[in-house]
């Protein structure tokens, strides 16, 4: 049997700070979500609109590669995922990849300009 290793000392947590929570929670009241849900598609469209060109180039966008490096047989039970084991989806269940070749991939992508890599279980964000 293969073991495979990701050093993951790397990777910085992602969870907000105790402060940046407190800062969200004064900006954002219950009502101002509520109002924020409640827009019309199309003006919800252009507020988003005018946020992404106040940070970013308007007409780029970013491409990303999606790459399930373990398919099926997630012990999940999300009812909508064909990559749960609890339901028969007809899914041809794989292995977890080899390092390699995820590796590989991942250069393949990076080469054509797009890169992200997503584990078909648990605890993916
Ligand atoms: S945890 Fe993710 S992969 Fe697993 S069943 Fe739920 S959605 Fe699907």
């Amino acid at each position: 049997m293969t073991q495979t290793h990701i050093d993951i000392t790397s990777l910085k947590a992602t969870a907000p700070s105790a402060q940046a929570a407190a800062e969200a929670a004064a900006r954002w009241k219950v009502a101002d979500v509520a109002a924020l849900y409640e827009l019309p598609f199309n003006e919800l469209m252009f507020r988003a609109q005018q946020v992404h060109r106040e940070h970013f180039d308007a007409n780029a966008v970013q491409l990303s590669t999606l790459l399930s490096i373990k398919t099926g047989g997630c012990e999940e039970d999300c009812a909508y995922c064909p990559q749960s084991a609890h339901h028969d989806t007809e899914l041809e269940a794989g292995k977890l990849m080899e390092v390699g070749a995820v590796l590989a991939a991942a250069r393949a992508a990076k080469a054509a300009a797009s890169m992200s890599a997503t584990r078909g279980e648990a605890n993916h964000a």
